[in-house]
């Protein structure tokens, strides 16, 4: 059954005899075009009737003037918004020195916005604007009027509003061009420019107009009162919070929708706010139970006449967007690392194993931003297992497409250039949807409307071009799908303005977004804009317009919610003062309808048994001392990642991280305990040898760094990190001078563990070998202190545990394993033991209260869990259980895998549910 949006039953006939209609807008164009539609569904080939939006018919009509040769419209080019915006960036540059503004390109839109407002309500016809020239912004703004007059003067250009007052002027002229009459649909409130049109034109042609019957008795304050004029339209419900609200909202909407699929049923959102996102949630909860999707391409339960989403936002043309930034000198390393994958570009699919590889390489090895050159270098080694010749070619291309443009050209030049660039890498690639056909005839036009700015601009470098661009498609509204058969619309209260219904929800009415809040032009007099009440300009304009709308609403729906909710998190809302004298009833929910609409839509659930155990088939040789650490913290985390090879991708070095700054440590205290390997040496050692054994030590960590981020590392950096690293290994000295005798024995010595089909293997950074012929085993640490549950049934981290394990082996000896940490807060030695031996300051077993025991009772306890948990990974406990629950999990990088968030949440709604 087809939905009746718009009742076209007055104006049918005007229709039919191909009469011209004028609409405020597009949107009731679309309205009436598909009302009649389906009206003449059936026929065999109708004419689409003459309907338009006012602009685009006053554009054609200067068009045909200037066809037919009339002056002046034949030697003045009429101009489109973005065009005109980029006039007065261009002004507000040029003014700069007497104006200056932080962004002339944010200020250009309510400077423009302003201009228009003050054509439409005829502002430079007023005499009181004299009186008030002396205010500094509007004498800014008188400023940029004249020059921007004065541009388009020279340039023989006009923007809309100048347009249509030149149009009245020169109507005879126009007359024979004018059709014979009009019907003006929906112009409810005019701007006295527009309405002077009008009245002008009724002296040349028939013009009529039409609007819904107005009702008195039922406008302004008494509207939504209990003393309404049809009691029963009207239901109040307040909901503690915006998600119930909105569910409360879809469960009503889809009933009224099953009862009868004819309806129109409106919801009434604030496009401000997240209404749309939290309306898509409800309704995928509702209508699916366990499936989110709420990308606005996903199969859409509603209309949305106007979604959040910006051309700039299609995944096409963020692609677009980000091939062509790669024009710039350096490149964004994580971008270009997600852009080589691109299903979309050619080449992906035939060396997608290589790209993967390479991007591991360019992760590992670059800084986050580097030359194009620079990658084709890496990308172009033929040996490597990440050569990618296809890639390395495209981009020989597109570098030598540019290579042969100036550096400044005129837009429309690097238009040509970024669209050949584009079709080197295959860009827009097959394109299989039609949101995404829509996208590319969006991003065409978005191209020709830039290359019509192109004169204005004249010659401008990449970055102009790029920033002009970006602009120009943050400005365009994605063109949303419509389905003629849904019959939930999602719109504002100004665009329901234009149409009918059977039921509209208003949500959300709280006090600050009914009425709207004030907005007014920014640089115009605001005495005078409330002087003409102008849209905006004051609570009494906001008010009164409210007013208007709702009462419009009202007339055009049989039923009408309103509702509100009371806590947008800490914050207490109170509902609007329009509808508060109508009294709020408890919301009666829809719980049988839902029920049945489960059964008729929801997907069917099939549930899966996971095993728990997959015990192990084949030997693993790999995996170090992080194996256990890992099965001990979460079974599921230690199976990822051993078994199925999962890791989480490197990040790009964002200038020296800690892990990079820490391994340049580590390498110089290896290098220091070598040459300072005893407690006599270092008490012997004289100042000057001091320093330079330790500046020695540090070199061939600041080489490792070189190689690493050759971009990062320059002489100045160097010298910054020479200056950290000697400063950490002088208080490393200093401590080692405290503690009693020791000898070090042994620096990064390999050892190996192994039990049944497991070999781990693993170094020890520092073995050390007391007064007493004990040894101390030692891990360098250059982070923040850690607690590493050494005593735990499942500790956090097996690396100590399992060196001691290694080693007693080949010594009974070991009496202690320790942590050696070296930081900017301090350098301090702990860890498990007996022996008081290795440093004054050690906190010693019998002190610590989470172990009762003493070191070989340590020892045996530990060996006892390493066993375990080895028995544990063979037989392949693959359970999804964090040790320590989300503290477990808070650096874990496969959350996306284990899927713990979603069944948290699966759970959480399960309780909410039974609640
Ligand atoms: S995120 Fe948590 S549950 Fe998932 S694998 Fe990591 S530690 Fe385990």
């Amino acid at each position: 059954m087809s939905v009746t949006r718009f009742n076209i039953e007055p104006f049918l006939n005007t229709l039919q005899q191909q009469r011209t209609v004028l609409t405020p807008n597009n949107r009731s164009v679309n309205v009436i075009l598909q009302e009649y539609g389906n009206y003449q569904r059936g026929s065999r080939a109708w004419l689409r009737p003459p309907v338009f939006a006012i602009d685009i018919w006053l554009q054609q009509l200067w068009t045909a003037a200037a066809a037919n040769g009339i002056e002046p419209f034949d030697q003045l080019r009429l101009l489109d918004r973005f065009s005109e915006q980029c006039i007065w960036t261009k002004q507000l540059d040029a003014s700069s020195e007497q104006y200056p503004l932080l962004n002339t390109g944010l200020t250009a839109n309510p400077v423009a916005r302003s201009y228009h407002l003050s054509s439409q309500w005829l502002l430079f016809e007023d005499a009181a604007l004299a009186e008030q020239q002396h205010a500094q912004d509007f004498s800014a703004f008188l400023t940029w009027c004249a020059q921007y007059r004065a541009y388009c003067k020279a340039n023989q250009l006009i923007g809309l509003s100048d347009a249509i007052a030149l149009l009245l002027d020169r109507l005879d002229d126009l007359e024979p061009l004018l059709p014979e009459s009009l019907l003006l649909v929906s112009f409810t409130e005019p701007p006295p420019l527009y309405e002077r049109l009008f009245d002008a034109l009724a002296t040349r042609i028939d013009v009529q107009r039409f609007s819904r019957a107005e009702s008195k008795t039922e406008a302004g304050d008494l509207l939504f009162s209990q003393t309404s004029t049809s009691p029963g339209k009207f239901g109040r419900y307040q909901f503690p919070d915006l998600e119930t609200e909105a569910r409360a909202c879809v469960d009503h909407c889809l009933e009224q929708a099953r009862l009868d699929d004819g309806k129109h049923i409106g919801i009434i959102i604030d496009q401000g706010k997240n209404h749309e996102f939290v309306l898509r949630k409800a309704f995928d909860r509702r209508l699916k139970m366990s499936h989110c999707d709420f990308s606005p391409d996903s199969n859409p339960q509603f209309n949305l006449l106007q979604g959040s989403q910006l051309l700039a936002d299609a995944k096409r043309v963020e692609l677009a967007v980000k091939l062509i930034e790669l024009n710039h000198r350096q490149v964004d390393t994580e971008k270009f690392c997600h852009l080589m994958q691109s299903a979309q570009l050619a080449g992906t699919a035939e060396e997608l194993q290589q790209r993967i590889k390479l991007q591991l390489v360019l992760r590992r090895k670059l800084a986050s931003t580097t030359r194009l050159s620079s990658l084709r270098t890496i990308m172009n080694r033929d040996s490597s297992n990440y050569h990618c010749p296809g890639l390395a070619d495209q981009l020989l291309q597109f570098t030598e497409l540019a290579r042969r443009c100036p550096s400044h050209q005129m837009l429309q030049a690097w238009i040509n250039l970024f669209k050949q660039q584009l079709t080197v890498f295959g860009w827009p690639g097959t394109t299989s949807s039609t949101a995404e056909l829509r996208d590319g005839v969006q991003w065409e036009q978005a191209l020709d409307q830039l290359a019509a700015t192109s004169a204005i601009h004249g010659k401008v470098g990449f970055g102009s071009a790029l920033r002009i661009l970006k602009l120009l498609l943050k400005q365009i509204p994605r063109r949303q799908p419509f389905d003629s058969n849904l019959n939930i619309s999602l719109m504002s209260l100004e665009e329901a303005q234009d149409f009918d219904f059977d039921t509209v929800w208003l949500l959300a009415t709280d006090n600050n977004s009914l009425p709207s809040p004030v907005n007014p032009a920014l640089f115009l007099p605001r005495s005078i804009q409330q002087r003409l009440a102008m849209p905006g300009s004051s609570s009494e304009t906001q008010l009164q317009m409210c007013k208007a709308q709702l009462t419009r609403l009202s007339r055009q729906t049989a039923h009408l919610i309103i509702s509100h909710h009371e806590y947008e998190d800490d914050l207490q809302l109170s509902c609007s003062p329009l509808i508060d004298k109508l009294t709020t009833t408890p919301w009666p929910g829809h719980s049988d309808s839902a029920a049945s609409l489960q059964g008729e839509r929801a997907v069917t659930l099939e549930q899966l048994q996971e095993p728990l155990w997959l015990p192990l088939e084949a030997d693993i040789d790999a995996g170090g001392t992080g194996l256990l650490s890992n099965q001990s913290n979460c079974p599921f985390r230690a199976f990822a990642r051993y078994r199925l090879g999962a890791e989480q991708l490197p990040a790009i070095q964002q200038g020296l991280n800690p892990m990079v700054r820490g391994s340049a440590l580590h390498l110089a205290l290896d290098r220091l305990s070598e040459e300072l390997d005893t407690l006599e040496k270092i008490q012997q050692c004289p100042a000057d040898e001091r320093r330079q054994i330790i500046a020695t030590s540090i070199e061939p960590a600041i080489s490792q760094l070189r190689d690493q981020l050759p971009d990062i590392m320059t002489p100045a950096f160097a010298a910054l990190e020479r200056q950290r690293l000697s400063t950490l290994l002088e208080g490393f000295l200093d401590y080692e001078t405290d503690r009693p005798e020791f000898t070090v024995s042994a620096t990064e010595q390999s050892l190996s563990w192994s039990h049944s089909r497991l070999a781990l293997k693993f170094r020890i950074d520092r073995i050390d070998q007391l007064g007493d012929g004990s040894l101390a085993l030692i891990d360098y640490k250059s982070g923040k202190k850690f607690n590493y549950r050494w005593f735990d049934d499942r500790p956090d981290d097996l690396q100590l545990p399992l060196y001691q394990l290694a080693l007693s082996a080949a010594s009974d000896n070991v009496i202690a394993t320790l942590i050696y940490q070296v930081n900017i807060d301090g350098v301090s030695l702990f860890g498990p033991t007996d022996n008081e031996l290795i440093h004054p300051g050690l906190k010693l077993l019998a002190k610590t209260r989470s172990f009762n025991g003493s070191w070989s009772e340590l020892q045996e306890r530990w060996e006892h869990i390493v066993f375990a948990l080895a028995e544990e990974f063979e037989q392949g406990l693959l359970a999804v259980a964090p040790t320590r629950g989300s503290q477990t999990c808070q650096y874990c990088e496969l959350p996306a895998l284990c899927r713990i968030n979603e069944r948290l949440s699966m759970r959480d709604r399960r309780d909410e549910e039974l609640t």
